[in-house]
C-alpha cells in the first residue's frame, strides 16, 4: 500500500495565453508605466520567467487614483446599486467560464498545487462575486441606515498566497457598496489580476471603476500615501500592516489590514483521532502553509500525542511534492525564493533552540523553490517556532495537560486570526470556542471559507473583518447619524 504509484497527470498550459509584457490597467486599458520601468514575474516551480510586468511608481500610482476619483465622481456613485449589482453578477459568471484558464494562470504563477487553484482559489473568487451582488438590491436593509453611501476611491493592496482569491474579496464589497478602487497585486503573483482586468473589459464594467497597477512595497506605500484617497485594504504581513497604520494616522483615511497568524489547533483526548490528523495536514500543508490563517502551532492532549503523532507522519509520509501542474500533487513549490529564505531562516531556529525535527523521505525537484512537509515536535511556546509565523509547509508540535492549560497556550501569541478545535463533545468544543481569542474558530475541521462568514482577526492579526456583512460595512458610511 505505501509502494502506491502515482501515473503523472499533467494540467495542460495551452489555455493560459500569458502575454510576454503587460502593462497597468488605468482607466479601462492597459498603458505603459510613464518611465517604462518593469519586472519579471516568474514560475516558482521552474524559475522560467512568465512575462514582463509594468512597473508604477508615484506619477503612475496619481495617474490610476485620479482615473478612480473621477469614475467614483461621475459614474459609479451615482450607478443605482442593483446596477452595479448586474456587473458583479456578469464577472462571476466569467470568472466561472474561464475558470480552467484562471487556475491554469494562478497555478503557473504562484506554484499552488493545480487541484488547489482548480478546486478552491477560483470557486471562491467567483463565489465571492456572486454573493456580494447579492447584496446589490438589500444594502438599506443591512443595518447601515437607510441610504448607505460608498466610501470613495479605495487603495487595496494583496499578497501572493491567494492572488485572485484576495482580489475577489477586497474588489467585490468595494464595487457593490459603489466605491472605485486602485488594486495593487503582489509583485511576485501580478498574473491573475491582470487577467483580471481583462474580464472588467469584457464584462463591460464602466472605465476606472477598476483600476490595477502592479509593483513592489514602494508602489504600495505610494498608494497608500495618496491624499486622494478614502481608504485603504491590506492584507499581508504584520510588519507592512503597521507602517500602513503609521502612515495613515494622522488622516482620516479608513483601514482595514488582515495581517498575520499563528493559529493554534487544539486536539482534545476525545477527538476522532483519524479525522483530527486529516484537519491537522490540510490545516498547515493546503497551500504550502502560506495562509495567515494556517494551523501552525499545534496543540495536542498529552495522552494522546503519541497516537496522533504516529498518525500525523504516516499520512505525512502519503503528501505528494512537485510539479504544481500536476493533478495528483498536494504540495508545490514555494511561492518566492525570498519566503523560501526566511522559511529556512526561522526552522533553523528551531534546531538550534533545541526542538526536533521531522520531514518525510521525498525528492525534492532540482529545479525552482521547494521545502518539503515538516514538523517539529518538543517545541515549547518561547521557540521562535512557537511565536513567529512561518508561512511555509511547517508545523510546531506542542502539549498539554488540561483543556485550560490548552487554552492558554492557544491564546499566548501576539496573534488570534484563526483557531481549531478538535473534539467529540459540544459542549467541550463551545467551552473552548468562547475561550479562544481568535476571529475565525473551526471546529472538527480547518480551512473553510464562505463569503457569507465574515474573516478577520484579534490582536496583531488586524483591524476589521472581511466577507459578509461585516466585511461590507467598511466599505459603507452609514446614514445613521445623519438622518437623526
Ligand atoms: P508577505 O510577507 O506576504 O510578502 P507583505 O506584507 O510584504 O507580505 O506584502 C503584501 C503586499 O504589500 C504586497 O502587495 C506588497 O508589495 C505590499 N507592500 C509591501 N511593503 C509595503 C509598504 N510599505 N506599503 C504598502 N504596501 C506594501
Amino acid at each position: 500500500m505505501s509502494n502506491f504509484e502515482y501515473a503523472s497527470a499533467p494540467e495542460s498550459k495551452a489555455i493560459a495565453n500569458i502575454a510576454t509584457s503587460y502593462g497597468l490597467f488605468i482607466g479601462g486599458k492597459f498603458v505603459d508605466p510613464r518611465k517604462g520601468k518593469s519586472f519579471e514575474t516568474i514560475n516558482p516551480a521552474t524559475e522560467e520567467v512568465l512575462s514582463k510586468i509594468g512597473y508604477a511608481d508615484k506619477l503612475d500610482v496619481d495617474l490610476a487614483v485620479k482615473s478612480a476619483r473621477s469614475a467614483f465622481t461621475k459614474i459609479w456613485s451615482k450607478t443605482p446599486a442593483k446596477e452595479r449589482g448586474k456587473y458583479l453578477y456578469r464577472i462571476a459568471r466569467i470568472l466561472q467560464e474561464r475558470a480552467r484558464e484562471f487556475a491554469v494562470v494562478e497555478t503557473l504563477d504562484n506554484g499552488k498545487p493545480i487541484r488547489e487553484s482548480r478546486d478552491t482559489d477560483i470557486p471562491l473568487a467567483a463565489a465571492h462575486f456572486f454573493y456580494h451582488a447579492g447584496w446589490a438590491d438589500k444594502l438599506e436593509y443591512a443595518g447601515f441606515g437607510n441610504k448607505p453611501k460608498p466610501v470613495g476611491v479605495v487603495g487595496q493592496i494583496i499578497p501572493w498566497n491567494f492572488p485572485l482569491l484576495m482580489l475577489a474579496w477586497k474588489i467585490a464589497p468595494a464595487l457593490v457598496a459603489g466605491n472605485t478602487v486602485v488594486l495593487k497585486p503582489a509583485e511576485t503573483t501580478p498574473l491573475t489580476a491582470l487577467l483580471f482586468a481583462q474580464v472588467c473589459q469584457q464584462a463591460g464594467l464602466p472605465e476606472s471603476v477598476v483600476n490595477i497597477i502592479t509593483g513592489d512595497g514602494i508602489t504600495g506605500a505610494a498608494l497608500v500615501n495618496h491624499p486622494d484617497i478614502n481608504k485603504v485594504a491590506f492584507t499581508g504581513s504584520t510588519e507592512v500592516g503597521k507602517a500602513i497604520a503609521r502612515s495613515i494616522s494622522a488622516t482620516n483615511k479608513r483601514a482595514t489590514l488582515e495581517l498575520g497568524g499563528k493559529a493554534a489547533n487544539l486536539v482534545f483526548e476525545d477527538a476522532a483521532i483519524d479525522e483530527a490528523v486529516e484537519g491537522i495536514v490540510n490545516g498547515i500543508f493546503f497551500n504550502q502553509g502560506h495562509v495567515c490563517c494556517a494551523g501552525s502551532r499545534l496543540l495536542v492532549q498529552e495522552n494522546v500525542a503519541d497516537e496522533v503523532l504516529e498518525k500525523l507522519k504516516a499520512r505525512m509520509s502519503l503528501i505528494r511534492v512537485g510539479d504544481p501542474m500536476d493533478k495528483n500533487t498536494d504540495l508545490g513549490a514555494i511561492n518566492s525564493k525570498e519566503q523560501l529564505k526566511r522559511i529556512h531562516e526561522i526552522t533553523k531556529s528551531g534546531d538550534a533552540e533545541g526542538a526536533n525535527r521531522w520531514s518525510p523521505e521525498c525528492k525534492l525537484p532540482s529545479k525552482g523553490f521547494w521545502y518539503p512537509p515538516t514538523i517539529f515536535t518538543g517545541v515549547s511556546q518561547s521557540h521562535r517556532i512557537a511565536r513567529e509565523e512561518i508561512f511555509g509547509p511547517v508545523l510546531s508540535v506542542l502539549t498539554f495537560r488540561t483543556p485550560a492549560e490548552g487554552i492558554e497556550k492557544a491564546n499566548n501569541t501576539m496573534y488570534g486570526l484563526s483557531a481549531g478545535i478538535w473534539s467529540d463533545k459540544g459542549a467541550k468544543i463551545l467551552w473552548a470556542a468562547k475561550q479562544l481569542k481568535a476571529g475565525v474558530i473551526w471546529s472538527n475541521t480547518f480551512n473553510k471559507f464562505d463569503p457569507a462568514s465574515p474573516f478577520g482577526g484579534y490582536k496583531e492579526s488586524g483591524w476589521g473583518r472581511e466577507g459578509g456583512r461585516h466585511g461590507l460595512s467598511g466599505y459603507l458610511k452609514s446614514d445613521v447619524k445623519a438622518s437623526k
